[in-house]
């Protein structure tokens, strides 16, 4: 794939990675009000300060960025063509810490539940991955 992200927009999308209340955040948020699910948001005493926590389900939900959390499979986590040796160094770490937080999260008891960006393009596709997880 082509490296089509402008210098500008990726130093943006940089400094969101954690900033939280992104719009695929909000779609979530609003699915889980949707069915009835009580929430709260960005627990900072959590390992990884998870998006979105639901203490009664013992879950934890991280919104990841398809590019830098490397959907595996999808068209958004493709490798921009220059300085491709930054890029995996920086995806590898990213992948590495992502592992960590959810070791981290499970061994204290928590589910986690990784919704990824492009699928809260299409709120029916967030409705049925809760619907699937929270209500079966
Ligand atoms: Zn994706």
């Amino acid at each position: 794939m082509v490296d089509r992200i402008s210098k500008e927009k990726r130093s943006r999308n940089m400094s969101r990675i954690k900033s939280g209340d992104t719009k695929p955040e909000l779609a979530v948020r609003k699915a889980l009000h949707a069915h009835g699910l009580r929430f709260r948001l960005h627990r900072k005493d959590l390992p990884g300060t998870p998006d979105i926590v639901l203490p009664k389900h013992s879950t934890v939900i991280f919104v990841h960025g398809c590019f830098w959390h490397r959907h595996k499979g999808c068209r958004f986590a493709y490798t921009p063509k220059s300085r491709m040796e930054f890029w995996q160094a920086k995806f590898d770490s990213n992948i590495e810490r992502d592992r960590r937080v959810a070791q981290k999260l499970s061994n204290a008891g928590w589910r986690v539940l990784i919704i990824w960006e492009c699928e809260t393009r299409d709120p029916n596709k967030i409705s049925n991955i809760i619907q699937k997880y929270f209500i079966k």
